[in-house]
């Protein structure tokens, strides 16, 4: 059998080179070639001895998640479906912007945790990805961002400088392949992004946001949704298992190590749901001992949601009464949404394991 070279942070990939009797620091190298460079062939891997490519050849591949399909947006945004295998498809979202390029990566195929108003959430569950296929998201990006001779912008403004673990299912319910994941992302031998630019975005798995403080502290994004814990409950039913003191507590925990002073609260704005005046005063109180920013996201439908989107109106009143109480607060703008490329409308192909969805197929 041989082994994906994708699935290996720098550390286990210098444990294979010592395992084939190798030196490790050869591990570095090929950290390079594989990340940097998007090569797959290992004959092409010049400065590797003849009689380690070989072996390579023999012994191991570097395979990313095949291309479905890759739509691009009236406003640039692109966004690509990838098979995992057994009917499985995940998407991954590309948003280019002046000054950075954001990928907007999955970590689950569907997700468990049921928020009420993700589409993603109303696909049910399958499985965790790979350490390969969440790595393999930001491998194809780069490479067909690189090689894409249509693209009409600049080469700087191609590269990807941002991650969001804000694709299809809850990255730290797969926290060891999403951690990995992370610590290739960081690797100068690798992608080299700073972990201000790295952000995992979590609906409240609140020892699971303990660990990553200790084990890879990276930006954190908190989907908080809600002002109190009855409405909480109902959005996000993991609300149910860590309610708002204790996630708001994992926060404060979190700051003493993350590479901002501040933690991000993402809050969809649902119409007559959660985004009256009243909500946005209780929210004030609430944080009011947690340095953060919010982001108040349009809701993006979907069929069969059942929700609708705050007007516009709605959303600004909201986004001022918290600005006039000293909160920063940003209204995510809404891209890619003609490609269903928007927050919360990631579906990809999920082979529901959970027979929580009427849909869903149960193997
Ligand atoms: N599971 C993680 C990350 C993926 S979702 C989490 O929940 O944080 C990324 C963001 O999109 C989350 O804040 C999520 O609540 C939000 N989202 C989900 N469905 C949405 C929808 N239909 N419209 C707008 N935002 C949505
Ligand atoms: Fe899962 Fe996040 Fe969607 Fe909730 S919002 S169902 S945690 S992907």
């Amino acid at each position: 059998m041989t082994t994906n070279l994708l699935n290996y942070d720098a550390k286990g990939l210098a444990d294979f080179c010592t395992e084939i009797g190798e030196k490790p620091f050869r591990a570095k190298q090929l950290l390079r070639w594989i990340h940097q460079s998007g090569i797959t062939d290992f004959v092409d891997m010049s400065d590797l001895a003849k009689g380690l490519r070989e072996k390579l050849a023999v012994l191991a591949v570097i395979e990313s998640p095949q291309i479905i399909s890759d739509y691009v947006a009236a406003d640039g945004t692109r966004k690509w479906l990838l098979s995992v295998g057994a009917g499985n498809g995940i998407e991954t979202v590309f948003i280019p912007e002046a000054n950075r390029g954001t990928l907007c990566v999955s970590s689950q195929v569907g997700c468990a945790l049921a928020c009420t108003f993700c589409s993603t959430g109303k696909q049910g569950f399958n499985r965790n990805l790979t350490v390969a296929e969440i790595i393999g998201q930001l491998w194809i990006a780069n490479k067909t961002l690189k090689a894409d001779p249509n693209d009409t912008l600049t080469d700087n403004d191609r590269v990807v400088s941002n991650v969001v673990m804000m694709g299809m299912g809850e990255p730290l319910a797969n926290f060891d392949n999403v951690v990995m994941a992370l610590d290739l992302m960081l690797d100068d031998h690798a992608y080299g992004l700073s972990r201000r630019r790295v952000t995992v975005s979590t609906s409240g798995l609140v020892p699971a946001m303990d660990r990553l403080r200790e084990r890879c502290p990276v930006a954190l994004a908190v989907s908080l949704h809600a002002p109190n814990d009855s409405l909480r409950d109902q959005l996000v039913p993991i609300n149910k298992k860590y309610p708002i003191k204790e996630l708001l507590a994992a926060c404060q925990r979190y700051l003493t190590a993350a590479p901002r002073d501040f933690i991000t609260f993402e809050y969809v704005m649902l119409d007559g749901v959660n985004d009256s005046v009243g909500h946005a005063h209780e929210l004030i109180n609430l944080v009011q001992d947690t340095p953060c920013k919010f982001n108040l996201i349009p809701f993006n439908s979907f069929p069969g949601s059942g929700f609708k989107r705050s007007s516009a109106e709605a959303v600004r009143i909201f986004r001022d009464v918290l600005m006039q109480a000293g909160l920063v607060t940003t209204v995510r703008k809404t891209r890619g949404d003609d490609i269903a490329a928007a927050c919360g409308q990631l579906a990809g192909q999920v082979r529901d394991k959970t027979r929580r969805t009427a849909g869903g197929k149960v193997e």
